[in-house]
């Protein structure tokens, strides 16, 4: 008799207790919902998709030569992505190929100049405190103030360049928005204010001194979103000249979006030295890098001093491939010091194991500064097409393509008729 009057309340409970369960987590279960595929519908599709599931959904267009006008491209968030509520999707649809009147009036140029520019010191002091010209912290213009770095920067972005990473440039992937030019930031000798570590937070990451090199690249980027921003830092065996973070900073750099290339281990003039001890000097290097952020360096060597000068010099082999330590190595490009922009990638004048830079600095317009050197090109730098799958070229440029790397050549009549 006493267990039969126990069983009783149990039950009531536990059934209590399950039509509860049921009332709060059913009508959830029920209610979530998962991002549909939409590359399969049109736009509206689409739309209506959007409507019943009350998101807010925004469209954009991209010219694609190879994926049929309407078609879509990209979404995002991607499909299978939580749904709430008003969620914002993007949605990118083809335009087809680009009618060539696009190509007229960006006046599109993919055989033309691509600027690489030199960077040193980025020294946090205003520039009316330098006693040179236009933030230039030194006579030669190889040190520029934080104050002028960014105004760099907004120059270049404000003249139609966007950044592309070097180690893309020299194997020909050229992604830049259509009518806009490529242009490459270099740094050299791994200098303290390229990344300055102020200590670390308490969740570990470092702390970044705000107007040092990367600091500002960083500020940039969150001014600019749309805008890709990279540089390769060049550096010698004392990395960045901070023991106890060089190898965080390496690590950050290279998870960053930045690339890391050898710039020797003592910076020697390649015309004053011996076969091994050249072979020595980027060997040696290049198992530093080995040692920290294996296979994520980018192989490129910048030349100290510009040396050997010249590709017949008997070392400049010894730069791009040789023996150190019972190690080889091989590097697949070499950078000058100075004076101009170089070539298209796809340019018969291109040699990627030669290639010449900008130095960063300005002389009011003259002797070959930041402003000098980008009007030299300014009729003709490489224009995109905003298609990194394809080289469009003027006609008449035509025989100016030597390496297309397996893209497709699209040509067009300069003038529209
Ligand atoms: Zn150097």
């Amino acid at each position: 008799m006493k267990r039969k009057l126990k069983k009783g309340p149990v039950v009531v409970l536990a059934i209590c207790l399950i039509v509860l369960l049921v009332i709060v987590f059913f009508p959830k279960r029920s209610k979530e919902r998962f991002l549909a595929d939409l590359s399969s519908m049109d736009r509206t599709k689409i739309e209506e998709y959007c409507e019943k599931e009350q998101l807010s959904c925004e469209f954009q267009e991209e010219y694609h030569s190879s994926v049929a006008k309407g078609t879509v491209l990209l979404q995002e968030p991607s499909q299978d992505t939580k749904i709430s509520k008003g969620m914002k999707v993007i949605i990118t649809l083809s335009l087809g190929e680009v009618p060539k009147e696009v190509y007229q009036e960006n006046k599109v140029n993919e055989v033309g100049r691509v600027p690489i520019m030199m960077y040193h010191h980025i020294e946090n002091i205003p520039s009316s405190e330098t006693k040179y010209t236009g933030g230039n912290v030194d006579k030669d213009g190889y040190n520029r103030t934080a104050e002028a770095f960014r105004g760099d920067l907004e120059k270049y972005y404000q003249e139609g360049y966007r950044m592309i990473a070097l180690k893309d440039y020299v194997k020909g992937i050229i992604d830049v928005p259509l009518g806009k030019s490529p242009i490459i930031l270099t740094f050299d000798d791994g200098n303290e204010d390229n990344f300055k570590v102020l200590g670390k937070k308490e969740d570990g990451s470092l702390k970044i001194d705000p107007n040092c090199a990367i600091g500002i690249l960083e500020e940039f980027k969150q001014k600019y979103p749309d805008y890709q921003v990279t540089a390769t830092f060049f550096v010698m065996k004392g990395l960045f000249q901070q023991p106890e973070y060089n190898e965080d900073i390496l690590l950050w750099l290279v998870d960053h979006g930045y690339d890391v290339g050898n710039h020797t281990l003592n910076h020697p003039d390649f015309t004053k030295i011996s076969a091994e001890v050249a072979m020595q000097e980027v060997g040696g290097m290049d198992q530093i890098l080995n040692e920290i952020i294996p296979g994520k360096y980018v192989s490129i060597v910048a030349l100290p001093f510009g040396s050997p000068y010249k590709k017949t010099h008997a070392n400049f082999a010894n730069v791009l491939n040789g023996t150190y330590d019972g190690k080889s190595y091989q590097n697949i490009a070499a950078l000058r010091v100075g004076w101009e922009a170089d070539y298209s990638p796809f340019s018969d004048n291109f040699d990627p194991t030669f290639l010449k830079r900008i130095r960063a600095y300005d002389n009011n317009g003259v002797d070959f500064d930041i402003a000098y050197s980008l009007k030299q090109i300014q009729n003709t730098r490489y224009i995109s097409d905003g298609d990194r799958s394809t080289i469009v070229v003027p006609d008449s440029k035509k025989e100016k393509i030597k390496e297309t790397y397996g893209l497709n050549v699209i040509t067009y009549d300069e003038i529209s008729s």
